[in-house]
Order: structure tokens, then C-alpha cells, then sequence
């Protein structure tokens, strides 16, 4: 799909737990035959936890392990609802046994689709688990890998005022002035594929390159709606970044891969030159 990959280097974040088990050993060879550097394997919540350390130790040196508490949480595949403090008990014992293995805390933040908010008291609580491993994060040095929808003011709100210093706003759906605000207190923005089929251009042109990220938030948002996306995609994000931007491809691979490793410096140190 991607016409011009010359195979340098990049990062994207996968989510492990609906990639079955039985291709991950495919999808990390294509990953690396697209040139990708490494992979942050991101959780939702903490009964997946364990098999993403398992993946990280797996593929050391390439994947590096997220563990947060998501803002919406799955009851059953049909049923999803709002995190709560309760979910967080469950979570920070392992985030502690593991937080020397960790490069960043997520996936964290504020989803207020109607859905999974019935009332203040919903927002309330996914504020307070938000504020939660925000202090966590800074507590750690680690950055925070930050979900928001319907909810980007807040989201950059909230983070601000916990003096958040080093995030990253994973498929912003927020106005690009509200992004913006984002950008003067150096956080970075994560552009997935799935950006060739969005309204949020407009984000890309505003969005200072030096703030970008790239990342394929495999198996969801890919090129095409309802088809797995993989992490080999993320050349997608780039070319769509270049065309729009009007820079050379080779230009927002460079930049988008050092704004990444100045994100997590864990994985700078840990990944062969
Ligand atoms: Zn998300």
C-alpha cells in the first residue's frame, strides 16, 4: 500500500491484546521488514497486563511494554463502561512489579462519548483514575500514552494542571486550537492511519511536525474501516503527513522518529543504533 518506505527507522504503537497469538510472530517480522524500530505494545486494562510483558520479553529490544488503566473498560465484548477507582486497585500492584521494565504509562485519559457517561459522577471517575497515573507517570519519570474522545479541552485540561510535562495524545479528535494548547505545554500528537479517511486535516496542518508522532493503534483505526490495521501500516501516516505538510516523506520519517525517541528515552537506550 505504501509506495515509498525506503525501511528507515520509526515507531508505532500496537495494542497486543486482539492481535491472536497465533500471527504475532507475522506481524513483528512485517513490522520489521517495514523498517520499523520498535513497538509499544499498549494495554487497556489490567487482565491483559501480563501478556504484554510476556510480549515485550518476547521480542526484547523491539517491544516495549505500556501499562495503564483505559478509560473505558469491557465488561463483555457487547458491554463497555466508564473506568472507576476500582479498576485502578486491580492494576497498580502490577504496574509497580513491573514499572523498571515499563517505557511509558497508558493507555490513560477521558473518553465522554455519551455511551459511557451517563452523568458527572462518570466523568468524575475517569477523571480521578486519569489524575491516578498521572501522578504514577511523574512519580516513575515515565511519559503518559493519553487516549481523549469527545473530551480533548478536558483531557489537555486536566493534564496541565496535574503539571504534566511529557504525554502523548494518541488519535485526537479535539479542535486543532485545543491541540494547540497541547503543543505549548510539549506534548506530542500520534497520527494513525486512519487519518485518510477523517475531518481532522485541518490537525495535521496546525500541528507543528516537531509535536508529531506516528502510530498505527493496530489492530483498530487503519486505512480501511473494519480491516485489522497492522503496525507495518504506519508508512500510511507518514505519507499522508508529507503530502499534506507539504515535506518530503524522508523529512517526517527523521522527525517523527527523534520526537518519538526524545518521548521515551527508554526505548533510545534500549534499541540497537
Ligand atoms: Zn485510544
Amino acid at each position: 500500500r505504501c509506495r515509498t518506505w525506503p525501511g528507515r527507522t520509526t515507531l508505532a504503537a500496537v495494542w497486543s491484546r486482539r492481535i491472536p497469538s497465533w500471527d504475532i510472530d507475522e506481524v513483528v517480522e512485517n513490522s520489521k521488514k517495514a523498517g520499523l524500530l520498535a513497538l509499544v505494545a499498549v494495554a487497556e486494562h489490567s487482565g491483559e497486563f501480563e501478556k504484554i510483558i510476556e510480549l515485550s520479553k518476547r521480542f526484547p529490544g523491539f517491544v516495549f511494554p505500556c501499562l495503564g488503566v483505559h478509560p473505558v473498560q469491557q465488561i463483555s465484548p457487547e458491554q463497555q463502561r466508564g473506568a472507576s477507582v476500582q479498576d485502578l486497585d486491580a492494576a497498580l500492584p502490577v504496574i509497580e512489579k513491573y514499572k523498571d521494565h515499563l517505557v511509558a504509562i497508558g493507555e490513560v485519559g477521558l473518553d465522554f462519548t455519551p455511551r459511557y457517561v451517563n452523568d458527572e459522577s462518570d466523568k468524575e471517575s475517569q477523571r480521578q483514575v486519569l489524575i491516578r497515573q498521572a501522578q504514577i507517570a511523574k512519580e516513575l519519570d515515565l511519559p503518559l500514552n493519553v487516549h481523549s474522545r469527545s473530551a480533548g479541552r478536558p483531557t489537555i485540561h486536566l493534564l496541565k494542571k496535574q503539571g504534566v510535562q511529557k504525554a502523548l495524545l494518541h488519535a485526537f479528535d479535539g479542535k486543532p486550537s485545543v491541540a494547540m494548547e497541547g503543543v505549548k505545554a510539549g506534548y506530542f500528537f500520534s497520527i494513525p492511519p486512519s487519518i485518510i479517511r477523517s475531518d481532522q486535516q485541518k490537525l495535521v496542518k496546525q500541528l507543528p511536525l516537531e509535536n508529531i508522532c506516528l502510530e498505527t493503534d493496530s489492530p483498530a483505526l487503519g486505512p480501511e474501516k473494519q480491516v485489522r490495521n497492522e503496525p507495518k501500516n504506519i508508512c500510511i501516516s507518514a505519507e499522508y503527513i508529507s503530502k499534506i505538510k507539504g515535506v518530503s516523506l524522508e523529512e517526517v520519517m527523521e522527525v517523527t522518529t527523534q520526537n518519538a525517541l526524545r518521548l521515551f528515552p527508554k526505548i533510545k537506550s534500549a534499541i540497537r543504533p
